[in-house]
């Protein structure tokens, strides 16, 4: 029997990849392992639209195409180990899943806080739908709400929290929220429109410990000041889920590193030929920008990433030659969205890159577009509102020749 193409991570990125080999004419089986228990869902709602109302699977899953209603999904069960030399997986029940090419979709996990007084109820992070589930039963008018965070999830979630009628305090190491990759006079805008709904600072500190007993009732922070809480939401980044993959020599530095195909690199630089990894877990160089493998944490690159690598599976595995293929480069323009009150952020690029910034249209407290610029040449573009101006950029970023 044909063995399956096994996808491990049963989100956007699996999915993805799963239509992306159908559509470039693979017929056979496909297995997508999930540990999570719901088909996949989108997860951006999670802390703006849908954490407001009533938070459901319903509310957030993609729509499943007839093209992959053969595929097996294998959700609530966690991919333990893999043997990459042997073509297999190890699920947590101990299962063996063997694979004839392994699609590495694993993606991220919150980072959590690390203190003295942590085991309580009343933490909380935003990853996955329970966790927006287990938030939203406590985000009650009048709730003091403290978000360790200032990036767009703990800008998305402040904003959120505070229509939900909650007193919200967001605490950061950093001057300004978002500071990178917006840059100074972008984030000092975000926070001052923050400021006027309402949303309290507390930049350039972070929290010590926490208190109560059984439950949060408050947190220390390092400037010893003590700020009530009954919510405290920890939004300070991620780690990649990669641990199932050690022992194969792969380079899991930072996520797995790819070659322009996706497929994962060993340590000593060779590739693995029926490995490859897909969305935020894989960390790619992008030729538009430069030759540095990054990961980028947006939702286009899960539908870009899954794309390339369902066409070059779906010809490797048909026995096609792909030379031709593996030599075109993989150039995803990164875009991404935030919404915070009427906040609607449109940017493409990678604008972290950037040694210089200019604001090219609108007012500052308006509408506004502001270019993003290494050594001249623009890396980024972002805007507040004028979506069609910020869209009107994307030819900036093409690969060159
Ligand atoms: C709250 C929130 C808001 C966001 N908002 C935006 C936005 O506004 N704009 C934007 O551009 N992007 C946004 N993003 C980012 C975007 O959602 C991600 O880029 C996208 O979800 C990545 O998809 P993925 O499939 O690569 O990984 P994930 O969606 O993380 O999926 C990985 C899946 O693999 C599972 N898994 C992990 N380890 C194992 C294992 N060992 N075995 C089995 N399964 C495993 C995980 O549980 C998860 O289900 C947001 C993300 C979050 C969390």
């Amino acid at each position: 029997m044909t063995k399956p193409v096994v996808i491990v991570g049963a989100s956007m990125g699996g999915l993805r990849a799963a239509e992306a080999l159908r559509r470039f004419g693979y017929l056979g089986p496909i297995t997508a392992i999930g540990d999570e228990p719901y088909a996949p869902y989108n997860r951006p709602p999670l802390s703006k639209d849908v954490l407001k109302g009533e938070v459901s699977h319903e509310a957030v899953a993609f729509p499943q195409r007839p093209a992959t209603a053969d595929v097996n999904w294998v959700l609530g069960t966690r991919v333990a180990s893999a043997d990459v030399a042997n073509s297999t997986v190890t699920d947590d029940t101990g299962l063996v899943h063997p694979f004839s090419a392994l699609i590495v979709a694993t993606g991220l996990r919150p980072k959590r806080l690390q203190v003295t007084n942590g085991d309580l109820a009343g933490r909380h992070a935003v990853r996955t739908l329970d966790d927006a589930i287990a938030l939203r039963a406590e985000l009650v008018p009048g709730a003091n709400v403290v978000i360790l965070g200032a990036g767009f999830i703990g800008c998305e979630v402040a904003a959120t929290a505070r229509l939900l009628g909650c007193s919200v305090t967001v605490v950061a190491p950093g001057s300004h929220p978002i500071n990178r990759p917006l840059g100074r006079m972008l984030a000092a805008e975000i926070k001052r429109r923050h400021e006027a709904q309402g949303v309290k600072f507390r930049m350039k500190t972070t929290v010590e410990d926490l208190l109560g007993e059984d439950r949060v009732a408050g947190v220390i922070l390092d400037s010893g000041e003590v700020l009530p809480c009954d919510v405290f939401i920890e939004a300070i980044g991620s780690h990649t889920n990669t641990e199932w993959l050690e022992g194969n020599d792969l380079d899991l530095v930072d996520g797995v590193l790819t070659d322009g195909a996706l497929r994962a690199v060993h340590n000593n630089g060779s590739v693995a030929e029926n490995v490859f990894a897909i969305g935020d877990v894989a960390r790619f160089a992008n030729p538009i920008f430069d030759d540095v493998p990054r990961r980028v944490e947006h939702w286009n690159i899960p539908t870009d990433s899954a794309k390339r690598v369902g066409q070059v599976l779906a010809a490797q595995l048909a026995g096609e030659n792909t030379n031709a293929l593996l030599a075109e480069a993989f150039a995803p323009i990164p875009s991404f969205w935030s919404d915070q009150y009427d906040i609607h952020l449109l940017a493409f690029g990678l604008l972290g890159l950037a040694d210089e910034i200019k604001l090219l249209h609108g007012e500052i407290e308006g509408d506004c577009v502001f270019g993003y610029y290494r050594e001249s040449k623009m890396v980024g573009v972002a805007g507040i509102g004028m979506r069609s101006t910020v869209q009107g950029y994307r030819s900036e970023f093409k690969l060159e020749g």
